[in-house]
């Protein structure tokens, strides 16, 4: 056959598929969805003029959160990135440490080590979740680290490694259990990047409270939005406090006078944004069924076209599935970029994974594990629209 011709074939019949599930008008990749009670609480903020760093929404929300994910503690800050700061003050993170973070990320989780002084170390993802590849990484650490007083030395360059951070990659959770294993073995804090995964639980546990912290992001392209914002989860109670007051400027609660313990941070979130998640997060339970019926559409349909497969969550998760995934197989993968543009000139909005971390300027010169995984899969990553409204597309006709 000329690969020409099948080639578009099979592009073609991969919009089909989409089209299939989501029909033919332009849809982005994800919406955020305003239909519960936003609007009430809005102007419940506005009429009272209690919008800022303080008030009775901030609670709420936090206890909501709390309530959703098991979680004994929720901070809720000005975004994800800030959550991902915060985490890793906790976790101790100091000026030359370093940390391992997948090379396959957002940036923030990177940007997060730096803001403290640390470096981010990469390390490689496998392919059933697009997290950590954690037989490979305990290889390297085998080889290229020793433990010493309790402490985990890279023998290369002689710095602590404090830490890991895995991501929970557009919602599915990474094999948490080999990662806490691993963090055990080799005496490193555990902190949970779960800005994209909340609603997603491994083993029935929510994603977010495994590690010392877990961070959540609420940014409009999230699973439920804030605005801007985000969430520190932790279980323990004195690292919730030390959260706490990092995170509003470490300032010792006093009738009259200022007085800031230390050198802290102004990212306590806003009742006003507070409100807004407040109404999302009542809806949250809706958006993850519709998700997850967009999901198995995918699936069904998918099943049907060899050299691809539609990323499923893992035997022992349950995922939010915020960003619904197509990985094709190595043979196709020169035909990534011609998915891209010819649904995106539809208007069918689908993107390629991130750029690795490890291949960005600012951190091209990085510790790094060999990073064959990430290498090959960035390549052939597609997300797909996941709206959840799409959910229900197929049920409405
Ligand atoms: C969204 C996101 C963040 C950061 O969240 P913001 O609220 O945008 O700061 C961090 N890590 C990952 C993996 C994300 O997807």
């Amino acid at each position: 056959m000329n690969t020409r011709i099948s080639s578009s074939a099979f592009v073609e019949s991969v919009i089909e598929a989409i089209k299939s599930v989501i029909g033919d008008s332009p849809q982005s990749l994800h919406e955020p969805r305003f239909i519960g009670k936003e609007k009430e609480y809005l102007l419940d903020c506005i009429s009272t003029g209690v919008v800022s760093s303080i008030g009775s929404y901030v609670d709420s929300f936090e206890q909501e959160l709390v309530e959703f994910t098991g979680a004994k503690h929720a901070i809720a800050v000005v975004n994800g990135t800030a959550a991902l700061h915060i985490s890793l003050l906790l976790a101790g993170v100091q000026a030359g440490d370093e940390v391992l973070i997948p090379s396959l990320t957002f940036v923030a989780t990177a940007n997060a080590v730096s803001y403290c002084g640390g470096v981010a170390h990469f390390v490689d993802s496998e392919e059933s979740t697009l997290g950590i590849d954690v037989s490979k990484l305990r290889k390297y650490l085998e080889e290229n680290t020793r433990i010493h007083k309790e402490a985990l030395i890279n023998k290369k360059t002689n710095a602590r490694i404090r830490a890991i951070v895995p991501m929970h990659c557009f919602g599915h959770p990474s094999d948490i259990q080999g990662l806490i294993e691993l963090a055990t073995d080799f005496k490193l804090i555990l902190v949970e990047d779960a800005a994209e995964s909340l609603g997603s639980t491994y083993l029935g546990r929510h994603t977010g409270t495994f590690g010392l912290t877990g961070a959540i992001s609420f940014n409009g392209n999230k699973i439920i939005t804030t605005g801007g914002g985000g969430a520190v989860l932790t279980d323990d109670d004195e690292i919730a406090k030390r959260g706490r007051h990092i995170s509003k400027t470490a300032r010792i609660p006093h009738k009259l006078n200022f007085i800031h313990d230390e050198i802290g941070y102004n990212y306590r979130m806003p009742n006003i944004n507070a409100a807004l998640g407040l109404a999302q997060i009542e809806g949250i339970e809706t958006e993850i069924k519709n998700k997850r019926s967009l999901a198995a559409n995918y699936r069904e349909v998918f099943k049907q076209i060899e050299g691809l497969k539609f990323l499923d969550e893992s035997r022992k998760s349950r995922s939010n599935y915020w960003l619904q995934t197509i990985i094709l197989s190595e043979q196709l993968a020169f035909l990534r970029d011609e998915i891209l543009l010819e649904t995106n000139a539809v208007g069918i909005s689908t993107r390629p994974a991130w750029n690795l971390i490890s291949e960005l300027k600012p951190y091209r010169t990085n510790p790094s594990m060999e990073l064959s995984g990430s290498k090959n899969l960035v390549k052939r990553i597609l997300n797909l629209p996941s709206s959840a409204k799409l959910g229900e597309f197929l049920s409405h006709e």
